[in-house]
């Protein structure tokens, strides 16, 4: 018996990346490109597997990860859609319908980090989890939720970059980047909004810089959210802020102190290391995540 070869398309807001294999140690092919108008960058998606499938053979499935708001309902209407965006262009984009109309396999569709979720308890940090959540903390902030063994859809999908946080403006007088909520965690937190706030973006300034203070407070009272609604057995946090190295042990300890000895749990008390920690995967997590939706839709789960 062979082994059932997957496509995986990782559609983030600046660039998309297309590969062809079966997991971490089996890429056979891949490419990636900027992000461009959905027709434009659709072709070139579309472009790529027919010219892969005909060099290594036909795709068992295509997994795609995508960058949100979507619809992830097989059977809705809009599913396989981009809901109403601030990206300009892509609102209502039909991605699953313009790739199935050009390659006829299945196709899974879901969010950037549900996929990176599911990646990462494939192949990662999350290996044998029930429930956990991924985050991303980069240009924005969004997060995938892992619960009872699998991904978490509910209306639509998560958003945990949304939630509301308290916000002293004596302390951060920014008043938040968010297009819709401007003060939520996405709005005082995100990549794009330690740029609005400090005038610089968050990798020229230095580690001893209050942007790192004001940030591990907003992620730990976030990661604290979550430790309560969601009592995930670890926290996954990748993304460009997310991974960088001297702000994990600082959101460790914070989100610890926040949590104030409220959820007796050995993994917060004893083991905050192993609890909050980077993605398994890498920079690789999103990619390697829509194969294993791909995978996921032949094998079931
Ligand atoms: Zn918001």
């Amino acid at each position: 018996m062979t082994t059932p070869l997957f496509g995986g398309i990782e559609g983030g807001g600046t660039k998309f990346i297309c590969a062809v294999g079966t997991g971490p140690d089996d890429i056979r092919a891949e490419t990636r490109f900027p992000t461009a108008a959905p027709e434009e960058t659709l072709r070139h998606v579309v472009g790529f597997f027919n010219e892969q499938t005909q060099r290594l053979g036909p795709l068992a499935s295509i997994g795609i990860a995508s960058f949100g708001p979507l619809d992830p309902r097989p059977g809705s209407p809009s599913f396989g859609h981009i809901l109403p965006t601030p990206k300009p262009g892509w609102t209502n984009a039909d991605i699953v319908g313009t790739i199935r109309a050009a390659i006829n396999v299945p196709i899974a569709f879901d969010t950037d980090v549900n996929g990176a979720a599911l990646g990462e308890w494939r192949w990662g940090a999350a290996q044998g989890l029930d429930t956990f959540i991924y985050l991303t903390v980069g240009t924005g902030i969004g997060g995938g939720v892992f619960a009872n063994g699998r991904l978490l859809h509910g209306l639509l999908h998560p958003e945990l970059g949304h939630i509301a946080l308290p916000h002293d403006f004596k302390k951060d007088p920014f008043e938040g980047a968010c297009p819709f909520h401007h003060d939520c965690f996405e709005g005082l937190a995100s990549g794009v909004a330690i740029e609005k706030r400090w005038g610089q973006c968050g990798g020229t300034l230095p580690e001893d810089h209050p942007a790192w203070e004001l940030e591990t407070e907003y992620i730990a009272l976030a990661l604290a959210n979550y430790v309560y609604t969601i009592s995930p057995e670890r926290i996954v946090i990748g993304g460009g802020v997310g991974q960088l190295a001297h702000l994990l042990p600082r959101v460790q300890k914070k989100t610890r102190e926040v949590i104030n000895g409220y959820v007796q749990s050995a993994s917060i008390l004893e083991n905050i290391e192993t609890y909050i920690v980077p993605p398994g995967l890498g920079n690789r997590a999103g990619m390697l995540g829509a194969i294993a939706l791909a995978e996921q839709l032949i094998r079931g789960k």
